[in-house]
């Protein structure tokens, strides 16, 4: 599944970048049962490249989770295409 991450501030262009993330998740259909409202927070630390020079960069990325869809892999998809350039 391909989701969108904002960093809000690149510190290489002090610009903000939106990327796609490909994120890989559990779904367990067999435990529906549990409160699917309990959202959970987790961080990842990322490589990403700034569009304007290719320099990378690391970042803290914040994704949800509940217990029926844990996160399993986070990559980088490169830059999404809805990024404002000016
Ligand atoms: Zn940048």
């Amino acid at each position: 599944m391909i989701e969108k991450i904002k960093i809000d501030k690149c510190p290489i262009c002090s610009k903000s970048h939106t990327y796609k993330l490909e994120v890989e998740r559990d779904q367990l259909i067999g435990m529906i049962t549990l409160e699917s409202s309990q959202y959970e927070t987790i961080k990842f630390m990322r490589i990403f490249s700034c569009p304007k020079n290719g320099s990378v960069f690391k970042a803290k990325i914040t994704l949800y989770q509940t217990p029926i869809s844990k996160i399993k892999a986070v990559k980088i998809r490169g830059i999404s295409n809805e990024t404002q350039d000016n």
